[in-house]
């Protein structure tokens, strides 16, 4: 018997001859938005694509290059295929269970509301046809990201299933796409998944109503105070202030007050660590809530600075203010009066211009290190120095430019109109309450033990006696 010698060397055929590889066949069941947009993006990334169809000859122009049978024909020609259909029509895949077993069936479906069915749409679909292997997936890309390509839209897809083998197909056909794939585990996720795009601003929506009511609580009280309190006690109408005047006293008080929310979460959890001697015991749920919406409180709070300092350049150019000057001049003119230049006044109204463009300033550098590109370029420790040092900086810089702006406005009676203090005053209590707080957890016998708590030192660890008894 001649036994067969294996060549070491391996013969190589020149670039070109080599047969190139067949392309894989994908099949998508429904010719809809996304059925298409899939279809084109598919072609355009190598694959070949069949279409199942209830109307394979009348079922509008496809992608160039897609073919389109019935739904068995198509199903027998691919091992993966894309169900682009809604789930309220998915009763008639259950027919067609021969034909899809074995094969991994792509959901990406999505419901109009949470909680319409019983169950998820991928767990449903797998229990019509328990011989295929579902896939949750690509439902967070609209049809309109799909044919843009994932350099416009989110370059995200979710996947999740029973089938380790299942996953991995559709994960490398999606990696092929120019898609970043995040495994969320076994198909009981899919109703997580299918919620995705229909949540609205969910870590948005406390912040939002703070700064809507902040917004509408401080807008009444100026009204009152300046508005009616003038009309009733004068009999003036200066109802016109409204739209400038008393909207730009009350955007940097509401600006204030959401940037010291801000901080103030850090600071009473800092408290709570010192009272309980111990960074292990959960915070509760409220100030966990809290910490959490942090960086949206900042990124309101930083909308309404812009809007006060939008308002404030046109102050110069307001009719009612060209009239005052003017009638000012005027007057004095007349009379042949001149007053004297008060040094004081300059360095206050200067300072408190300063101060307030220095705060802004800083305020909008942390406003665009909060911007995903920027912190991801940032170490863990330049983010924490901008977000905390900077972040505690542009209160500080903000609350004395307001009382800057009280300057002695909290001595005159005067100002308490009806017995109530200047807004401007209430907006400061918060910020000043923050930066004492943090003065005194700065202070360097404080400082030291939260910042031990926080390496992981405990005060009533029971193993530090033990410790203490090792080495003595
Ligand atoms: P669509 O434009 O309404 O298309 C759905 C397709 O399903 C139809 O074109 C039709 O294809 C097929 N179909 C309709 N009724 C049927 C029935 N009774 N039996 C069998 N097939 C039927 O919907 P779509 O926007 O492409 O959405 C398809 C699926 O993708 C939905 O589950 C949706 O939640 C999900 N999705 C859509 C988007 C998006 O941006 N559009 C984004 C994410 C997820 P034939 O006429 O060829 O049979």
């Amino acid at each position: 018997m001649s036994e067969e010698v294996k060549p070491e060397s391996v013969s190589l055929c020149p670039l070109g001859t080599a047969a190139a590889p067949e392309p894989e066949m994908l099949c998508i069941f429904g010719t809809g938005d996304l059925g298409r947009s899939l279809g084109q993006r598919l072609l355009q990334s190598g694959y070949k694509v069949v279409y199942g169809s209830r109307r394979p000859h009348s079922c509008g122009p496809l992608p160039q290059g897609a073919q389109v049978m019935s739904h068995a024909a198509a199903a027998q020609s691919a091992s993966l295929v894309f169900i682009c259909i809604h789930r309220e029509h998915y009763d008639f895949l259950e027919k067609l269970a021969p034909q899809l077993k074995g094969k991994v069936l792509v959901d990406v479906s999505n419901n109009l509301k949470k909680n319409l069915y019983p169950e998820a749409n991928a767990e449903y679909l797998q229990r019509l046809i328990p011989g295929a292997h579902v896939v949750k997936g690509f439902n967070t890309l609209s049809a309109w990201a799909l044919q843009n390509g994932p350099s416009d839209a989110n370059r995200q897809v979710y996947l999740c299933g029973n089938s380790a083998e299942a996953k991995q197909a559709v994960a490398e056909m999606a990696t092929k796409l120019g898609f970043t794939v995040l495994d969320r585990g076994s198909l009981s996720a899919a109703r997580e998944l299918e919620d995705f795009p229909l949540q609205l601003f969910p870590e948005w929506r406390l912040p939002l109503r703070l700064a809507f009511g902040l917004t509408a609580a401080f807008f009444i009280y100026v009204v009152i105070r300046d508005v009616v309190y003038t009309y009733v006690e004068q009999g003036k109408d200066i109802s016109f202030r409204i739209m400038v005047s008393l909207a730009n006293r009350v955007f940097p008080i509401v600006s204030l007050i959401m940037l010291s929310l801000c901080y103030l979460p850090g600071v009473i959890a800092g408290f709570l660590q010192l009272y309980r001697g111990t960074k292990y015991r959960r915070f509760p749920d409220w100030l966990d809530r809290w910490m959490l919406c942090r960086k949206q409180l900042g990124l309101l709070a930083l909308a309404f600075a812009s809007l006060h300092v939008l308002y404030t350049l046109i102050i110069p150019i307001r009719y009612y203010v060209r009239f005052k000057i003017s009638q000012s001049t005027i007057s004095k003119f007349k009379e042949n009066q001149t007053s004297e230049f008060d040094t004081t006044s300059a360095w206050r109204s200067d300072s408190y211009y300063a101060v307030g463009i220095l705060g802004f300033g800083v305020y909008l550098l942390l406003g665009i290190t909060s911007l995903p590109s920027v912190s991801n370029a940032l170490s863990w420790r330049e983010f924490s120095f901008i977000q905390s040092k900077l972040g505690y900086l542009t209160l500080f810089l903000c609350t004395f430019h307001t009382y800057l702006y009280g300057w002695n406005k909290f001595l005159y009676p005067s100002y308490y109109k009806w017995y109530t203090p200047p807004a401007f005053m209430l907006g400061l209590v918060l910020p000043s309450v923050v930066l004492v707080l943090k003065l005194l957890l700065i202070l360097p016998c404080v400082d030291r033990t939260l910042t031990r708590i926080r390496q992981g030192w405990e005060r009533n660890d029971p193993n530090d006696d033990t410790k203490e008894s090792l080495l003595t």
